[in-house]
């Protein structure tokens, strides 16, 4: 039977140590958050990351715009928010409306602001496995877990299926530079499972349910779920958590797994972030 990874204690105790260090120093992190549109789960996950940030003592601010805000209009104000110093951290929610170019306004960002990590500077400075990077939350939040089982990637082939610039690309940076041997994965791979089978970690970022199942997966693999998918009012992941329970030695659950580590790591980077920019 599998060891489920929580990922909510282990992010609970995340956001209870920056909390701690925020308390023991001088410093007053704010996360500046800018909303575009009235799509309900983006507000949703806005209203959770302003939570974390209050508990933690993060000062939060969010931005709303309307859905037919311009480009330069958005330009604009992540400028403003560039500009001044008690914004310490800048995330732009997404997904955007389509009218608006997504990587200009990454590119915008300051790069010590940019909490997300999506800055083609801090892509730059990752990839070269150099430090001052603010690392994507949700593969940094990976990185987490296996450390909290001792799991040590040196040596071990993990297999990343999904190569977004969010998730997939940005996790087996990671793996490769903690000296794993990795397979990137996507949606024009043939013959997912002769992949997936080899897999000592394997880390699933798509959005498909049930996309792997047991007969995917090499007894006693690690198996990280980051897919997320709505049944009716229930969340569920892209692997089959019932049937890889007999298969995988750890699983992690969803919800309750890689979504309050990327709130977690949110948080530890806007804290980085308001350390970089005092010196
Ligand atoms: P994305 O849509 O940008 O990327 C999906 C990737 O899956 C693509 O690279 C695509 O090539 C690949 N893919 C599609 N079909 C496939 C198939 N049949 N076989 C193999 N690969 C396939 O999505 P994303 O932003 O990377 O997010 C992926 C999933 O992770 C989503 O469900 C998202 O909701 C979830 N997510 C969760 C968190 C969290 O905190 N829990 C954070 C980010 C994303």
């Amino acid at each position: 039977m599998a060891t489920i990874i929580d990922g909510k204690a282990l992010s609970e105790k995340i956001r209870a140590e920056v909390a701690e260090e925020i308390a023991r120093s001088a410093l007053k992190p704010h996360l500046a958050v800018v909303l575009v549109g009235d799509d309900p789960a983006s507000h949703t996950y806005v209203g959770m990351k302003e939570k974390a940030c209050r508990a933690a003592g993060v000062l939060s601010s969010v931005h709303k715009l309307n859905l037919d805000v311009t480009q330069a209009e958005l330009m604009a104000l992540i400028a403003d928010l560039n500009h001044d110093e008690f914004v310490h951290g800048i995330l732009v929610q997404l997904p955007l409306p389509r009218h608006l170019d997504q990587m200009a306004v990454f590119g915008a960002i300051r790069p010590e602001k940019d909490v997300d990590g999506f800055h083609p500077q801090n892509v730059g400075l990752l990839n070269l496995g150099l430090p001052g990077a603010l690392v994507p939350c949700t593969p940094a939040g990976v990185m987490e877990m296996l450390k909290s089982i001792s799991y040590t990637l040196k040596g071990k082939h993990v297999v990343v299926v999904g190569r977004s610039n969010v998730v997939g690309k940005p996790m087996s940076t990671l793996a490769l530079l903690a000296g794993a041997t990795v397979t990137i994965t996507h949606r024009y791979t043939e013959n997912l499972a002769v992949y997936t089978r080899q897999a000592d970690v394997l880390i699933v970022a798509v959005g498909k349910r049930d996309l792997i199942t047991a007969d995917m997966v090499k007894p006693g693999a690690v198996v990280i779920d980051v897919g997320t998918n709505k049944v009716g009012n229930k969340l569920v992941g892209d692997v089959d958590f019932a049937g890889l329970q007999e298969v995988a030695s750890h699983l992690t659950p969803v919800p309750g797994g890689v979504g309050p580590m990327t709130i977690a790591l949110l948080i530890k980077n806007t804290l980085q972030a308001a350390k970089m920019q005092h010196g």
